[in-house]
């Protein structure tokens, strides 16, 4: 065990030298490669530095960095950068999310790659793992802006992906509307209806039922298995969610079909504190409708909602927590809030929203904790069954697709419960979920020989 740290200490530092200023990248496959200690000591052959197997699973396989010129409203010309990293391709077709926001950068979405083969392979799906996106920021921008830029980046994004090499979805900043234009320019340069290219369609032209859902629904349908296990249920439990896209959005509706109440949205300027319960209908139009601020849906939402500019929303007393934005935003100190206001559970429906030290916190004082690449695999899930129903060339009812989510999501949770005991880490999903995901992937790469 001694040497198995030492050489992933070896590694990691070789890793973080190779690979410069890419903070967010150098923690993910931090985290990755604490957990792996145990499976090291256990399996040689993982550790082999002849193989060099985990020097080739932190090395994308491609990555394709894109100029993205594109014309505003009045004729002015902004250039973006596009990104396509194409991470492991070893259980299927890179398969991943694009990320428009101005924090995107290289090491941003090498971070989101690397999540995403773990991530996909815990679903059993055979897809592999990739991100992309631009520092594009679409807020404040016309619709005609979006189908602009969204051309220009499949103008240069067309050439490497297909429904059998590579095929993106969305993250934050892309939704219906992006996939829709991306999906226009794509069938209109290559001049092929090829639904398996992207996922996240519109329903009446190749999209799957239950996608738009499907990542929250999925992060508290893991959030209810973890609290089975300790003989509890979401039924009559307050909720602290963050965020406003779509993961927060349709975490809020599951939540509220379970019984549970939702007290909390935010988005980068500030949160809502809801005494009733978040009214979902008043949420969806402001922000889905209206793409407006969730300070709006305060002032209409009357006295029992109040609009926090300058706080943080961890500080809200609740039973279970959803942290659904964006990557760190729960922090250390808010961990040591939730404890001692008697978190029972936290489920990740953002991609590493949580810091390490808060995650370390959060375990210790024994909060059930569901990390990102388990709670909130349920989005990528349906979208590898979006895959399946486009090459049928059929489309499933909602109620099949939710039952094949609701399966998953369980044998997701099932996985990385029994994982974390074969280990000796009962309880901890964080080590579970790496080390299955893990094996997965690196069984196929040790078959498929040095690629
Ligand atoms: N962006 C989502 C994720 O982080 C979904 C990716 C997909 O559907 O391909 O998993």
């Amino acid at each position: 065990m001694k040497d198995s740290k030492d050489r992933l200490e070896a590694l990691r530092a070789e890793i973080e030298r190779r690979n410069p200023a890419q903070p967010e990248f150098h923690q993910a496959v931090r985290e990755v490669l604490e957990t792996l200690a145990p499976v090291f000591a256990a399996r040689p052959e993982y550790a082999d530095p002849a193989v060099a197997l985990v020097e080739r699973l932190t090395e994308p396989e491609r990555q394709i960095v894109f100029r993205v010129p594109w014309q505003d409203d009045r004729g002015r010309v902004h250039v973006n950068r596009g990104y396509r990293v194409e991470f492991n391709s070893a259980l299927g077709p890179y398969k991943g999310g694009l990320r428009f926001h101005p924090s995107v950068d290289i090491g941003v979405v090498k971070f989101l790659g690397f999540e995403q083969i773990f991530k996909n392979a815990l679903t059993g799906l055979g897809i592999g793992g990739g991100k992309g996106g631009s520092d594009f920021d679409p807020r404040g921008r016309s619709d005609a802006e979006v189908m602009r830029f969204c051309q220009s980046f499949m103008t240069e994004l067309h050439r490497h992906i297909g429904e059998h090499t590579d095929v993106p979805a969305g993250d934050i900043g892309v939704g219906g509307r992006e996939i829709g234009y991306l999906f226009g320019q794509y069938r209109r340069i290559t001049n092929r209806w090829e639904a398996g290219v992207l996922t996240g369609k519109g329903a009446g032209w190749g999209g799957s039922a239950i996608r738009p859902q499907a990542t929250g629904y999925g992060s508290v349908l893991f959030a209810a298995e973890m609290l089975k296990v300790r003989g509890e249920s979401l039924d009559g439990l307050s909720a602290v969610v963050s965020g406003s896209g779509n993961v927060a959005l349709y975490t809020i509706e599951k939540l509220q079909q379970l019984g549970a109440n939702p007290l909390t949205c935010s988005d980068s300027h500030g949160y809502v504190v809801d005494d009733k319960g978040i009214d979902l209908a008043l949420l969806k139009q402001v922000k889905e409708v209206e793409r407006g601020r969730v300070s709006e849906y305060a002032q209409r939402r009357g006295s029992s909602a109040r609009y926090v500019s300058d706080g943080r929303i961890w500080d809200v007393p609740a039973d279970v927590a959803f942290p659904s934005a964006t990557q760190n935003e729960l922090d250390g100190q808010d961990a040591r809030t939730l404890i001692s206001n008697g978190i029972k559970a936290v489920s990740e429906g953002a991609n590493m929203p949580t810091t390490p030290q808060a995650v370390r916190l959060l375990q210790e004082a024994g909060v059930a904790f569901g990390p990102g690449k388990a709670a909130n695999a349920g989005g990528v899930a349906v979208s590898a069954l979006e895959m399946s129903q486009n090459a049928a060339r059929i489309a499933w009812s909602a109620q099949r697709v939710e039952e094949e989510l609701a399966g998953i999501m369980r044998s997701i949770h099932a996985v990385a419960y029994e994982t974390a005991e074969r280990y000796g880490t009962p309880g901890d999903y964080v080590a579970g979920a790496n080390i299955a995901g893990f094996e997965r992937v690196a069984d196929a790469m040790l078959a498929q020989g040095v690629i």
